[in-house]
Formats: structure tokens, C-alpha cells, sequence
């Protein structure tokens, strides 16, 4: 009868038999220390262009010379037999494919239902850091926006916080008009949002960037002292210039006096 052995090659010899009857053949693993190159043993010292590279002179201790790491008995099949086997394993398989897509759908479904929740609680929130995304994936909203998705990750105060400053200035930046006339001396109310120092040569001087009491953005750059981040201060200024910086219309000012507070 034809044997074959499990990977379905044809065994051509004669079969040993083992104690319980079933035909199996004795196969000779290399050993893979060592190898013989024109009847001299080698060390393989690695793999290059597929063929082992070596080192001369010594006794392989792994096989003890002999080039045969060990023998293992490999069992012989019928066809029968061996159908029988390879209908189980394909059975196996099968199943743990099966088994596998039922527990990736069942985790996406997972996912999709803590997405659900997630953007049901946060909806406020995720509404206003959508109106700041640019949908390129880089920019510092989009980053804040895919990793608080990416874990359903509950937004911290600070974020909101954020989001929310962000969100108010883009809305004061759309609307802001220019102030009065250059060259116009009048009072304003501004509130200084942020100070930014440049240091120079010729000493510290401060860009403060405020607004005015109708949301119109009111730039300074000068040494005048009109206030600290946060504060609002009454001051008589001159308008020097009407500028558009990153199209938000702003009046810029000089000699600021501060008034008495209201
Ligand atoms: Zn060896």
C-alpha cells in the first residue's frame, strides 16, 4: 500500500513499524552548527547570499561531528488516513477562523457601542473641537480631537477649557471691526488677553494683544505698562494703524494712557 508522509510526499522504502502497529520511518535532522564543505566540517558562522559562511578547525560538539543534529520518527499514512487527518486540521481551522471573525465583529461592535456613549456625552464638547478640526490629522485640534476618540478618553477640564478659549476668540476674530480712524485719539476699554516680550538690544518691549469692549481685537507693541494678562484697563491710545494679521482685522495703537478705572 502507498504511504505518504504528513506533509502528502510519497515514501518510497521500507516502512518500520511501531509498537502500536502503525508504519513510521526514521528521519535524519541536519545539524544546523555545522556543515561539510569538501569533506571538511565547517562552523556556520551566519547566512550570506543563502549559503552559510564559516570558520575551519574544530569539533562540533551539537552533533558530535557527525552533520546529524537528531533522528525523529516521522509516521507514515494512507491516503485514507491521511485525508481523514487533513479534513480534521482544515475542520480545526476552520473553526478558529470562525471563531476569530466572531470575535473581531464582536469587539467593532463593541467599539462602536462605547463610541455611541462616548459621542452622546460629549457632544457638546466634540461639536465645538469638530469647528477648530482641519481634518488633516496634524494639526494640534485634529491631534486633540483622535486621541481623546482613539480611547473614548473623558475630556480633561483643562481641555475644555481649551476648546472652549479657542472656540470664543475664533468667533470674536470673525466679527472684529476696526476701531476709529487713524490717527484718532479716543478711550477704549480693552482687556489684555495676552502680553508677549521681545527682548532686543535695546531692552524688553511687550506686544499685548487685547480687545476692546465690543470684541474688536486692539494690539500694542510698546514699553507703557496697560495692564497684566486678564485685566481690564480704561486708556486714552492713538490709533496708528488698521492691519488684517492672519484675516482678523486689528487696530493697532501707541501712546496709551491709562484712565482712572470707571
Ligand atoms: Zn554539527
Amino acid at each position: 500500500m502507498e504511504l505518504f508522509n504528513r506533509d502528502g510526499k510519497v515514501f518510497n522504502g521500507s516502512p518500520e513499524v511501531n509498537a502500536k502497529g502503525k508504519p513510521y520511518t526514521q528521519v535524519a535532522i541536519a545539524c544546523d552548527r555545522c556543515h561539510v564543505i569538501g569533506g571538511q566540517r565547517l562552523w556556520i558562522m551566519g547566512i550570506e547570499n543563502n549559503r552559510p559562511y564559516s570558520r575551519t578547525g574544530f569539533e562540533c560538539w551539537t552533533c558530535g561531528n557527525t552533520g546529524v543534529r537528531k533522528v525523529v520518527d516521522d509516521r507514515l499514512y494512507t491516503a485514507e488516513e491521511l485525508s481523514k487527518i487533513n479534513a480534521a486540521a482544515q475542520k480545526r481551522a476552520d473553526k478558529r477562523f470562525a471563531a476569530e471573525q466572531a470575535a473581531a465583529a464582536a469587539k467593532a461592535a463593541d467599539r462602536a457601542t462605547a463610541e455611541t456613549a462616548y459621542r452622546a456625552v460629549n457632544a457638546d464638547f466634540l461639536a465645538k473641537i469638530a469647528t477648530l478640526c482641519v481634518n488633516d490629522g496634524q494639526a494640534f485640534w485634529d491631534r486633540l480631537a483622535a486621541d481623546l476618540l482613539q480611547w473614548f478618553k473623558t475630556p480633561t477640564a483643562r481641555q475644555i477649557e481649551l476648546v472652549e478659549g479657542e472656540v470664543a476668540k475664533r468667533a470674536k476674530n470673525a466679527t472684529s471691526a476696526f476701531v476709529g480712524a487713524v490717527g484718532d485719539k479716543i478711550e477704549l476699554t480693552l482687556t489684555i488677553e495676552r502680553v508677549i516680550p521681545i527682548n532686543s538690544q535695546f531692552g524688553t518691549t511687550y506686544i499685548n494683544l487685547c480687545r476692546d469692549q465690543n470684541g474688536n481685537s486692539v494690539t500694542y507693541k510698546g514699553n507703557s505698562d496697560i495692564g497684566a494678562v486678564g485685566e481690564v484697563s480704561n486708556v486714552r491710545v492713538t490709533i496708528k494703524e488698521h492691519t488684517i494679521y492672519n484675516g482678523v482685522n486689528q487696530t493697532v495703537i501707541q501712546r496709551p494712557k491709562l484712565l482712572q478705572a470707571a
